[in-house]
């Protein structure tokens, strides 16, 4: 994979951050400074390998160094404000950034657990922006609208603090957080080239999952540099004009050209596919959109992930927001009950962190 080269943004505001730079981005950043490459690797495996977040605890490097270091770097990129946590053990961090800005991650255990109690999986649901302008009219980030990307830094380094609040190691990330990822697409992949790097020991790509409203130069963008992680789509609506009325994307790129797209994907990465499916109670929810759901998820390998839609009354949604309802639970079961009789591979999202708005689609921050 190509490294994106450094943006002129990172090279001019204050202190540069440390954090964020795949190994041979921080070599070309130091030797810029005059500081011999083979720094970078050490300064590298200090922050990812050993985890170190203080310049002057990086003891191979010589005190000169280290001082130089702290003059002209930052290490610590997001500054974490507040830790809450849920009955089911759902954590969501508050994190505020160099300019005043705030976002959230969470961090969801799985239900399911190994034999000494602990949940077999770990996933960090990590931002990409602060806010978002894509307006999907069930997400309470939405109300926020888009403040600005986040780089690569502020990516990585969500995982760094949040996993000091995490007993044993994150094991899946998953870029569904605040914003969309494919219009922060080259910090994601610089953040994503850390991530997965083995000498690290993150995260696995089959453990790494982007998730996108459909943006469809960005799904190509995946397919042509053969990206292997995990691909999802926030589906939500199996007709255009469902679509259109839930996700206004939909009007920029239609339903058959992000199918289009997502197929291109399967063929250069032979990775499946999960599509994000949230019930809404008599929009999305009837018969007719079993069959077209099923139909669409046999063009290729695909898995549904039905989420049951969290109401966003703390947003105080108005319009077509304001009508939407989750589907009820007996309906909700035989959704999903049809969706398998007609072969699908159904996967249930669970309501992880509901008590403390940490729920899917509720990211809009305490301030609210
Ligand atoms: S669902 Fe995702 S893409 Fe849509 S508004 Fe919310 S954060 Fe943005």
């Amino acid at each position: 994979m190509s490294l994106p080269s450094i943006p002129q943004r990172d090279r001019v505001k204050g202190p540069t951050e440390l954090k964020g730079w795949p190994v041979a981005a921080l070599e070309t950043l130091f030797e810029e400074r005059g500081i011999r490459k083979y720094r970078a690797r050490q300064v590298y495996d200090a922050l990812y390998v050993q985890r170190i977040n203080d310049m002057h605890a990086m003891h191979v490097l010589p005190a000169d160094l280290q001082q130089q270091l702290s003059t002209e770097f930052r290490t610590q990129s997001v500054e974490l404000q507040t830790v809450q946590e849920s009955s089911d053990g759902t954590k969501k961090f508050l994190f505020s950034l160099w300019d005043g800005a705030t976002i959230e991650s969470v961090l969801i255990p799985s239900e399911l657990v190994e034999a000494d109690g602990q949940p077999r999986r770990r996933t960090l649901c990590i931002s990409t922006q602060v806010g978002c302008n894509l307006g999907c009219e069930f997400c309470a980030t939405a109300t926020l609208n888009l403040k600005r990307n986040l780089s690569s830094g502020e990516i990585v380094d969500q995982f760094l603090q949040a996993q000091r609040h995490s007993e044993k190691p994150i094991t899946n990330i998953v870029y569904m957080g605040m914003g969309e990822p494919m219009n922060n697409y080259d910090a994601v992949m610089r953040a994503t080239t850390i991530f997965n790097d083995q000498r690290t020991n993150m995260v696995a790509p089959r453990r790494t999952t982007l998730s996108t409203a459909g943006v469809v130069p960005g799904i190509l963008r995946l397919a042509e540099e053969g990206q292997i992680i995990k691909l999802a789509l926030s589906l939500h609506a199996t007709t255009q004009g469902v679509r259109e009325q839930l996700m206004p994307i939909a009007k920029r790129w239609p339903l058959p050209v992000v199918m289009d797209a997502l197929e291109q994907y399967y063929r250069a990465t032979r990775k499946s596919i999960t599509f994000e499916y949230i019930l809404f109670d008599g929009l999305n929810d009837t018969e007719q959109d079993v069959v077209r759901l099923a139909r669409m998820a046999r063009r290729f390998p695909t898995k549904i992930n039905v989420i049951p839609f969290h109401e966003i009354d703390f947003t105080h949604p108005s319009g077509f927001a304001a009508t939407l309802r989750p589907t009820p639970p007996d309906r909700f079961q035989w959704f999903l009950d049809r969706l398998r009789e007609e072969g699908a591979h159904v996967l249930i999202r669970s309501s992880s962190g509901l008590d403390i708005d940490a729920a899917c689609g509720q990211l809009a921050l305490s301030e609210l």
